[in-house]
């Protein structure tokens, strides 16, 4: 699972992630909702180390980790070996896909576990299987760019699934899609959390994030406004995600 206590992040004066903490069981599938610029983004980044939080704890997949901004003593910022090490257990789908455009769709998803020690034999079965789990088999040879929207974002979800992360982070993963489309990521992801992977989305779609939702967290100005399960779609407990639902 996932436990966050006390994050804080500013850029220069603006501080953009105000005392952030919340927990995910493992298994869960948390959306991120909020208006533009409430710190969806960065919260999201700061999960494997994008973007280094200022002040607080971060423990994900069985990895702890403690910051503290301009302060001499007691540091333990993660080396840039344990940020891999996240990295490997941690994967992210981002909006644009950021597919190699001159690799072939194969060749996307067996390029970083061949660099990180497996077998290319092992890569291109595994490779193949989530090629196939996607819907996508006759794709394995095609260029990224002959690919629809849809299925681009399907083989960058195929390519996060390589090396079997405990969680997998997603950033608008509907945002460049049309709704017919948004339905087999709706789908991809449910077959996702029935398989005990942890998911956390940064959705602006409500109606997405009604349908993939066992809990939500809903940010306004870098602070945590409203946090609970699903329900809370329903029954929200705060006037500002009340308001944020009906818009
Ligand atoms: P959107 O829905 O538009 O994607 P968001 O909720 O993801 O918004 P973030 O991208 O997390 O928002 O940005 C939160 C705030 O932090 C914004 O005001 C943004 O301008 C600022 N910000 C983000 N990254 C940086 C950066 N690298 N340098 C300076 N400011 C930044
Ligand atoms: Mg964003």
């Amino acid at each position: 699972g996932i436990a966050v206590q006390s994050l804080s992040k500013s850029f220069g004066d603006h501080q953009v992630l105000k005392d952030i903490s919340f927990s995910i069981s493992k298994g869960e599938t948390t959306v991120l909702l909020g208006s533009s610029g409430a710190g969806k983004s960065t919260l999201l980044r700061m999960l494997n180390l994008l973007e280094s939080p200022d002040q607080g704890t971060l423990n994900i997949a069985d990895m702890a980790f403690t910051f503290h901004k301009n302060q001499r003593t007691g540091q333990k910022q993660p080396s840039s070996a344990e940020a891999c090490q996240l990295r490997r257990k941690v994967g992210m789908v981002f909006q644009q896909y950021h597919l190699w455009p001159h690799m072939t769709v194969l060749e996307n998803l067996i390029e970083a576990p061949v660099q990180q020690g497996m077998l290319k034999p092992e890569a291109r079965t595994k490779a193949m299987e989530l090629l196939a789990r996607m819907g996508l088999t006759d794709k394995a040879n095609a260029w990224p760019s002959s690919l629809s929207g849809g299925q681009q974002q399907r083989v960058a979800i195929a390519r996060a699934l390589m090396l079997s992360p405990e969680v997998l982070l997603f950033d608008e993963p509907t945002a460049a899609l049309d709704p017919a489309i948004t339905n087999q990521v709706v789908e991809i992801i449910n077959e996702l959390q029935a398989s005990g992977i942890t998911m956390v989305v940064v959705t602006h779609e409500v109606d997405f994030a009604r349908k993939i939702a066992s809990r939500v967290v809903y940010l306004e100005n870098g602070e945590i406004v409203e946090e609970g399960t699903a329900e809370r779609f329903t029954a929200p407990q705060t006037k500002a995600f009340e308001r944020y639902l009906q818009h």
